[in-house]
């Protein structure tokens, strides 16, 4: 790949939910130039996303990573709206809602009709099948995957996904636009979990095994997978950290798209998700967090 090419970036994105994933996503594309529409169904929704993403460029001027002219420069490039209507001129859109199916669908149908025709439509999705999204549209071809990690401006990898008809011109630009925002792309196909929930999902569910049958303590499980793997977090903190209904809820769709039974959540997790231990979200998971 050229140098040129390794540089290239959309010219305007629109990203649908300013969560966790969303506002993360629209700082790094801010970050690098990009024209970027940050959209949620509320404006206060709106809002506290662009509040997190003043935030995390705060961080990084008190770390001096940047300047105060380059986060001003940054957030005036992000823009808030509540309509869909916003990615009327968008290259690329990164849709990051809640992890459900059929909120998904819709709006990649609704995308479908507002986008460009030329514009490649991206989910964020950690476990939801690309086809099935794609599907809902008339151009299956310029759908795909765009995984990010948490927290997306720090994480280097972006899993590439690409569905059934996904074309090797989307997945190429999206392999480019990812190099271009200085993150690392890896192509999986799609197959339930793809390849990093697929791995990492057993690991933690094994772990929560070992600790309901007392193998060890918590403590002791997470500090043998840091020490002896070199993890940078313990499988318990990290379900924490993840959440526990979404490690559940990946279980899940494991288990349900692949029709095996190792992929089955251990008893222990869904008693705790029914107690609302849910991680460090509620406060409460395998370890204890203050407010
Ligand atoms: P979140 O709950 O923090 O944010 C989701 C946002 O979507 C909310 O602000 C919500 O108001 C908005 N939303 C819901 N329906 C909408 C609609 N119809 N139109 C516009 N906005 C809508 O969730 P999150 O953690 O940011 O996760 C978003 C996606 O990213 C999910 O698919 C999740 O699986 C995936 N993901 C999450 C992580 C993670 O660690 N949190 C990591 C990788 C991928």
């Amino acid at each position: 790949m050229s140098n040129s090419e390794a540089n290239s970036l959309p010219k305007k994105v629109a990203v649908i939910g300013a969560g966790t994933m969303g506002n993360g996503i629209a700082q790094v594309f801010a970050s690098h130039a990009v024209e970027t529409n940050l959209i949620d169904i509320q404006e206060a929704f709106v809002d506290r996303g662009l509040a997190a993403i003043g935030k995390s460029l705060d961080r990084f001027v008190k770390k001096e990573k940047i300047s105060s002219e380059d986060r001003d420069a940054i957030l005036s490039r992000v823009s808030g709206s509540t309509s869909l209507d916003a990615v009327a001129d968008a290259d690329l859109v990164v849709e990051a809602v809640s992890e459900n199916t059929e909120i998904k669908r819709k709006i990649f149908v609704d995308l479908d009709q507002k986008a460009p025709a030329q514009a490649i439509l991206a989910s964020n999705t950690s476990s939801i099948s690309i086809t099935v999204l794609a599907a809902a549209t008339q151009r299956p071809s310029q759908v795909i995957g765009m995984h990010f990690m948490n927290p997306v401006p720090l994480m280097k990898l972006i899993e590439v996904i690409r569905g059934q008809d996904t074309s090797e011109e989307t997945s190429g630009k999206v392999m480019a636009w990812s190099k271009g925002l200085g993150k690392i792309p890896v192509e999986a196909h799609d197959y339930p979990g793809f390849i990093s929930n697929r791995v990492l999902m057993p690991m933690i569910n094994e772990a929560v095994y070992c600790l309901m049958e007392g193998v060890s303590s918590r403590e002791g499980i997470d500090e043998i997978m840091k020490l002896g793997m070199n993890h940078p977090m313990g499988p318990l903190a990290l379900a924490d950290f993840i959440g526990l209904d979404v490690v559940v809820n990946i279980l899940d769709v494991l288990k349900d798209g692949i029709g095996d039974d190792k992929y089955r959540a251990c008893p222990l997790l869904r008693r705790m998700v029914a107690a609302g231990h849910l991680g460090r979200k509620t406060g409460r998971g395998f370890y204890e967090y203050g407010q």
